[in-house]
């Protein structure tokens, strides 16, 4: 959807139309092709629509009909392949950009099995078993799991000869912009734990050589929210003490009762009123002591 919108003629009736239509969405949106489904759903059975596109626009917007009617449908449609073959015809006289999806997509039409979207169903079951237990994992940043997903893609596609795309990977078409990163350049063995490993070491935060491995869940996980909260707040040397609370104008004072200041570090090894008699790495561990001592500490952190 959003690369056939891209493509259509800006001053043609077609893309007026559109305006017209969703004149309740920005026009950034519209020239971007930011749809939800409702409105794409809409769109289909929009008669109006149709008849303002252009020759063109008209044929892609057909078979980006049929191919979404084969794959959200459950019913296989025989001459599929042509369907999508169409498809990506259609746009390319359009001057699409195809995006790898698309490629992906057009690569895998010998496999696809015949029930589509009992399929789909399948995954989606599959993909729920998937993230749940992926959450049970202590996950690498974002941008890490990224790296490692374009990297399986890769790794997955180039393992399948077959696949027509490996021809475009053998030689990739030139990169113009040295600040894009396509998929191709990807590297297609990438250790994510070794990496977040790595990056985890190079960090300049306090207190980090607690955690050795940050691909384990730290100690403690399954504590109350309450205790949890106390203990990472020990751990990272960030919490409600007086010091910092004074720091960011939310206290007058920055003194313990005790007199001294009150840092989290005063509060953990100094206070005589309340330090705690273990280490750091005891907190760290959640030691018997350690989480005594959190319970009946009386300074909310
Ligand atoms: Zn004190």
């Amino acid at each position: 959807m959003k690369n056939f919108v891209k493509a259509m003629d800006r001053n043609a009736s077609g893309f007026a139309y559109l305006k017209q239509k969703f004149s309740s969405i920005s026009e950034a949106k519209i020239e971007e092709g930011i749809f939800v489904g409702p409105q794409i759903r809409e769109l289909q059975q929009d008669g109006n629509f149709q008849n303002s596109l252009n020759e063109v626009e008209a044929a892609a917007w057909n078979s980006f009909r049929k191919v979404c009617k084969i794959f959200l449908g459950s019913v296989k449609v025989e001459n599929y392949r042509d369907i999508v073959n169409d498809l990506l015809l259609s746009y390319k006289a359009l001057g699409c950009n195809m995006s790898l999806k698309i490629h992906f997509l057009h690569s895998h039409l010998d496999f696809f099995p015949d029930n589509l979207g009992a399929v789909r169903d399948e995954h989606g079951e599959r993909f729920h078993q998937d993230i749940s237990s992926m959450e049970k994992r202590y996950q690498a940043p974002p941008d890490l799991r990224r790296k490692k997903s374009t990297s399986n893609l890769l790794s997955k596609i180039k393992a399948n000869t077959k696949l027509p795309i490996n021809t475009v990977l053998e030689i990739p078409p030139p990169t113009r912009l040295i600040s894009r990163n396509p998929a191709w350049v990807a590297d297609e063995n990438v250790d994510l734990k070794e990496e977040w490993r790595n990056r985890w070491s190079n960090l300049a935060i306090a207190n980090k050589d607690l955690v050795e491995d940050p691909n384990t869940k730290p100690p403690g996980y399954n504590l109350p929210r309450r205790t949890w909260s106390t203990l990472n707040r020990i751990r990272t040397s960030t919490g409600r003490c007086n010091y910092l609370l004074n720091k960011w104008n939310m206290s007058p004072d920055q003194n313990c009762d005790c007199g001294q200041i009150q840092t989290m570090h005063h509060i953990l090894r100094d206070c005589p009123r309340r330090f705690f008699q273990g280490t750091l790495g005891d907190i760290h561990r959640c030691t018997e002591e350690a989480l005594e001592w959190i319970r009946h500490l009386d300074i909310p952190l």
